[in-house]
């Protein structure tokens, strides 16, 4: 039976019995019971800071999109709610951590600022793309990442630049209870049309290659070295490989599709199905690249 929480925990902003299927870009899950919605950074930290007195473990959600929930999560979740305001200084862009990724990088097309071209199809929030060092097409986020804040585990606020080792590919170390709260983004003077151009052909290239008109979590399993976890699907004769409504994609063979009415179960049959499958033709154990919760 999970304890009650605190009285300064629930004076903050906060939902109860929210499914996760209108939490994540794949639509499945179970409940999530505590789901706190801080508007002010002042609200995050006392949020950490109360559940770090009671010794209370928590998770953390930006836009589900690299999520796939299993079961119903009865620990708080904390997804910050924080003004939608970008500032701009010279060729520099601050985002809030709930700010959309994709929005993001609309809006240094727009001012003709170069370099986040590469996040265009990206979905989610800026903080959920901090914490996975969001990328693609050579390019990842770290590359354009001037400064970040973020609150400890502890519930201290830092700020600083990126130092080595911090991030790698589709890594931070922003885990284990931290909260990203935002970031600053260096970018250069560019010719708006030329960027809305490379972001036009990036987008043409999702757009003929994932299955974009289904809910989806992006890319389920890692790449294995010198291989792609899509090919080894679709070579083990798995596209289109379907458990009630989860199917394996037919036109991308490493995006997992609900076609509207899948359950977690069968999302967990279906990843594991593919595991067995790849392992048994190619003696490869695929690693999930989207964050299970159960
Ligand atoms: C169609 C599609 C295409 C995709 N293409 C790409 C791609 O090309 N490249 C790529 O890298 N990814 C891709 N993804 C995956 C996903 O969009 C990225 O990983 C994204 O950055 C996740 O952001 P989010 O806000 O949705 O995070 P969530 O899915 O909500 O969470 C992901 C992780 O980040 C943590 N997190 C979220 N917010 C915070 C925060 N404020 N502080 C600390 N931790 C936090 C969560 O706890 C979790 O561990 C794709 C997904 C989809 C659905």
């Amino acid at each position: 039976m999970p304890r009650p929480l605190p009285d300064d925990l629930l004076k903050l902003p906060h939902r109860r019995d929210v499914p996760f299927a209108k939490l994540t870009t794949l639509g499945v899950g179970g409940t999530c019971r505590w789901l706190f919605e801080p508007t002010t950074e002042g609200e995050v930290q006392s949020f950490v800071r109360a559940c770090v007195r009671e010794g209370l473990p928590y998770k953390v959600l930006g836009g589900g999109s690299n999520l796939v929930v299993l079961d119903d999560i009865e620990i708080p979740v904390l997804r910050l709610a924080l003004p939608k305001e970008v500032i701009r200084e010279g060729t520099r862009l601050s985002a809030p951590a709930s700010y959309g990724h994709i929005r993001l990088s609309q809006d240094a097309a727009k001012a003709g600022l170069a370099g986040l071209e590469f996040a265009a199809g990206i979905p989610g929030t800026t903080g959920g793309a901090l914490r996975m060092n969001a990328g693609a097409y050579g390019r990842e986020l770290v590359d354009v990442l001037q400064t970040f804040r973020f609150l400890t585990p502890e519930g201290e606020l830092v700020e600083k630049r990126p130092e080595p080792g911090e991030f790698r590919y589709r890594w931070s170390f922003l885990t284990g209870g931290h909260v990203a709260l935002g970031y600053t983004v260096a970018l250069a003077e560019g010719d708006a049309e030329a960027i809305a151009a490379t972001v036009a052909v990036n987008m043409e290239k999702r757009g003929t290659s994932q299955p974009l008109s289904k809910r989806n979590a992006g890319c389920i399993f890692k790449n294995p070295t010198g291989s792609s976890a899509g090919r080894l699907i679709d070579q083990a004769g798995l596209k289109g490989f379907r458990i009630g409504d989860a199917e394996v994609s037919p036109e991308h063979a490493n995006f997992l599709v609900n076609h509207g009415h899948a359950t977690a179960a069968e999302f967990a049959e279906l990843m594991a199905t593919v595991r067995e499958k790849v392992r048994a033709v190619h003696g490869v154990e695929l690693e999930p690249e989207v964050e299970i919760w159960r």
